[in-house]
């Protein structure tokens, strides 16, 4: 227990935070002050590296295995992290994975594993939180959507319905929790250079970048500072909305 840093500093969760646009938040989050949690899905030595990163600039952090499909892992993992700093102000939802196909060729698992970790994952961790922020009357709920569950795209039906569904979710989550002080929105990444668009092939890249405006990728730091200012008091009147940061390509 970090006793010199309960009750009096803010807290935010990153699910996901191992890694890529997760390990973004939880730097830009460090940065505006608040000690961070994150989970990652696998063990080891990469896993580790953020909460490295937090600590060299000095803020606390606190880094659990915990696999966001499952709601019991979910409820221990932000229990634990109520009982480390004694309080949780922030809750970013960015843990996802992809399994690419065409629904043709789609197994079941494709599409469960996606809905499972995406959709579901978001929901276990949001009602965890949905207790706490409910009880002390404030709180933030920040999921990470993607362009793909606005516009859909070919070869990522599970994907795109995961994300359609994270934001029809927090639509109707924002409408529950507004009159307990608690705001819900939603950050749509387009194309980000992350691990998991490591491996897209050069013609998908290619074709990718002739859609966006801006000529080219974004960079996870883009989308830690949209959130950044979700989490701060400049949003404090803004909930249930969708904010893409896709380089315009939804235009
Ligand atoms: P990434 O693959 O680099 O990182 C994914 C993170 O999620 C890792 O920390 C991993 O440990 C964690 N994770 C995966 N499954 C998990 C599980 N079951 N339980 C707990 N943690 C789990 O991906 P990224 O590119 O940083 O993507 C982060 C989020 O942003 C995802 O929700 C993704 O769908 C979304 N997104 C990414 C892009 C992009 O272009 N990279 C675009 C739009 C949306």
């Amino acid at each position: 227990m970090n006793n010199a840093f309960e009750f009096n500093q803010p807290v935010a969760i990153v699910s996901g935070g191992s890694r890529g646009i997760g390990r973004a938040a939880c730097a830009a989050l460090a940065e505006a002050g608040y000690a961070i949690s994150y989970c990652y899905r696998s063990p080891g030595e990469a896993a580790l590296e953020t909460k490295a990163s937090i600590e060299a600039i000095g803020m606390p952090c606190l880094a659990l295995q915990c696999d966001v499909s499952d709601a019991g892992e979910c409820d221990t993992y932000f229990k634990t992290t109520l009982k480390h700093f004694g309080r949780v102000d922030v809750l970013v939802n960015c843990a996802g994975i992809t399994r690419d196909a065409s629904l043709l060729s789609m197994r079941f698992e494709d599409w469960s594993d996606v809905l499972n970790t995406n959709l579901t994952g978001t929901f276990n961790l949001c009602r965890s939180a949905a207790f706490h922020f409910i009880k002390r009357k404030s709180g933030t709920i920040i999921n990470i959507a993607s362009v793909a569950g606005v516009f859909g795209n070919a070869g990522q039906t599970n994907y795109s319905a995961s994300k359609a569904g994270i934001i029809g979710f927090t639509k109707a989550l924002a409408k529950e929790v507004a009159l307990h002080g608690v705001r819900a929105n939603v950050v749509a990444p387009g194309y980000i250079e992350t691990d998991m668009t490591l491996d897209l092939g050069e013609k998908i890249k290619t074709a990718m970048l002739e859609r966006i405006p801006l000529k080219r990728f974004g960079r996870p730091e883009e989308i830690g500072a949209m959130i950044r200012f979700l989490a701060s008091p400049d949003a404090a009147y803004i909930t249930g909305q969708v904010f893409q940061v896709d380089g315009g390509i939804i235009i």
